[in-house]
């Protein structure tokens, strides 16, 4: 282990969950890093935005994990402000909630009697009809759901969070995703309704940062600072040298003022892989510049409201599958952490729309997207337009990396390529293009530092059963 190496020695790109954790662990063995982070505040897309003293997430984050050392981190970090939330979330469809995994019972007695024999009939024509190809997400929900369930609960969620036809989405999303329902055990699960499906404390509670999931990051980084460590804010990498397949330094560019250089003996980053090899010089081949334009990512707008009531929904977020308005999910922050809400008469709610970045959502002129959110809530019956007191308008660009059908073969040309750079390792969410939760992340920022200490573990080979799977999820977290 090499505890010798000069200030700056250890470069961070990032101050997210994987950021944070690689610098924690670095300090913690005595390698002091330099956290650089481009936004204003740490925690990535973990991160909490504060308006009016109201506490917003980017969509709501659950903390949990199956592995013990990022449980006790956690725990470590936050002590008492870590606590456990119990977790309802349904979708919301024809002013009706839903629970998910569907309730059999519950499903048809919502949908009444038309709707639900039609539902039945289509998913028994499913089951025992001859098997379609079964290779699109479209397919794979039809052929197991049949075309009536396919409809009213998986087409218009999905188009919207992807924003592309589930004719063109692979099956292999729906089957990592969605656990298949043989006829038997539906006819069973209807028959015999089991009370509790899953592993109970990960399905009925959660985790939850009493402040948000910022509050995580924000404690970690003043620990990094504590053991030696500097976090700066506000600073981007817009440049990294290299030389002799070792980087040599990277380019620093603050908010204001001029951008310099820092020379680097090892540097991890977290920045997204296409920033990553487009600001690398010399520009890295060709085949790996063009692999590195052709990835793809999802962006979100999240508008919160803050409503003159003091309950809307009992949930922690809902899904809105109703496709005569464009909001895909809705947050409901108090519900997460009463202390999310300074005044308790109050309410405030995250409005998330996925979107493009330079699409007709995310060019939305930040007062028209409050009032396209405000309609939105009164059209949905959830609470009245007059209800609502304010609202603010958060866009994360990159929130979603996407798995289309070619991002396997691009990623594979990146990470050939990596390996060029000796003393460079790329982690995270963006950093490994990768659609992750932040155990994930946290891993392999543990893993990078653990290499760079002379152990032979891999931040891309992170074992993915060691972190938690929800089964039965169609929704992106
Ligand atoms: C809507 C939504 C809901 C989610 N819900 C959950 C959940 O419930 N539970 C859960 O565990 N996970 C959830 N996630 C996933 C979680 O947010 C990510 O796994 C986690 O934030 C990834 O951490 P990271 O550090 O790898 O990347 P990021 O969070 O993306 O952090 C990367 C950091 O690097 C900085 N950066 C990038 N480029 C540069 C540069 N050139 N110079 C300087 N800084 C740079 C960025 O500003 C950012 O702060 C959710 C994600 C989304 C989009």
């Amino acid at each position: 282990m090499n505890k010798s190496i000069e200030p700056h020695g250890l470069v961070v790109v990032g101050g997210g969950p994987a950021g944070l954790t690689a610098a924690h662990e670095a300090a913690r063995n005595g390698l002091l890093p330099l956290v650089l982070e481009q936004g204003a505040r740490v925690g990535g897309i973990g991160r909490t935005e504060v308006h009016r003293g109201y506490r917003f997430d980017i969509g709501g984050h659950r903390f949990y994990t199956k592995v013990p050392e990022v449980q006790r981190l956690w725990e470590e970090t936050l002590g008492a402000d870590f606590r456990l939330t119990p977790r309802l979330s349904r979708i919301f469809y024809d002013e009706r909630f839903y629970q998910y995994p569907l309730d059999i019972w519950e499903t048809l007695r919502n949908l009444g009697p038309v709707r639900s024999s039609a539902a039945v009939l289509s998913f028994t024509a499913a089951r025992f009809g001859r098997r379609q190809r079964d290779d699109t997400f479209e397919e794979w929900v039809t052929n197991r759901f049949g075309r009536r369930l396919f409809e009213t609960f998986f087409k218009t969620y999905t188009e919207k969070v992807w924003g592309i036809g589930c004719h063109e989405i692979r099956a292999e999303w729906a089957a990592q995703r969605i656990k298949d329902l043989s006829f038997g055990s539906a006819v069973r699960q209807a028959l015999f309704p089991k009370r509790d499906d899953g592993p109970k404390s990960l399905i009925r509670q959660f985790h939850y940062p009493r402040l948000g999931p910022g509050m995580m990051w924000e404690r970690l980084a003043e620990r990094v600072v504590a053991l030696g460590g500097t976090v700066e804010t506000r600073r981007e990498v817009v440049g990294i040298h290299h030389r002799g397949g070792r980087v040599t330094g990277i380019v620093v560019r603050p908010e204001t003022g001029e951008a310099r250089t820092i020379p680097v003996e090892r540097l991890i980053s977290t920045m997204a892989l296409d920033d990553l090899i487009l600001r690398l010089r010399p520009e890295p081949p060709a085949h790996v510049v063009e692999a590195a334009r052709s990835l793809r990512y999802r962006d979100f707008v999240q508008v919160g409201l803050v409503l003159r009531r003091p309950t809307v929904f009992a949930d922690n977020w809902i899904y809105i599958h109703s496709p005569n308005v464009r909001v895909g999910r809705i947050q409901n922050f108090g519900n997460w952490s009463a202390d999310m809400v300074p005044d308790p008469a109050t309410s405030s709610l995250g409005m998330e729309y996925f979107c493009n970045r330079g699409d007709a959502t995310w060019t939305m002129e930040d007062d028209a997207l409050v009032r396209l959110a405000t309609e939105e809530i009164e059209t949905l019956g959830l609470a009245r337009r007059s209800d609502v007191s304010w609202g603010t308008v958060i866009r994360q660009p990159k929130a979603y990396p996407v798995y289309d059908a070619d991002y396997r073969r691009h990623l594979d040309t990146i990470r050939a390529w990596l390996p060029a750079l000796e003393n460079f390792q790329t982690i995270g969410r963006n950093g490994q293009h990768r659609y992750n939760n932040q155990d994930h992340s946290m891993l392999t920022g543990l893993a990078a530092v653990h290499r760079f200490l002379g152990e032979n573990t891999d931040p891309w080979e992170v074992n993915t059963e060691r972190s938690y799977y929800e089964e039965q999820r169609v929704t992106p977290a």
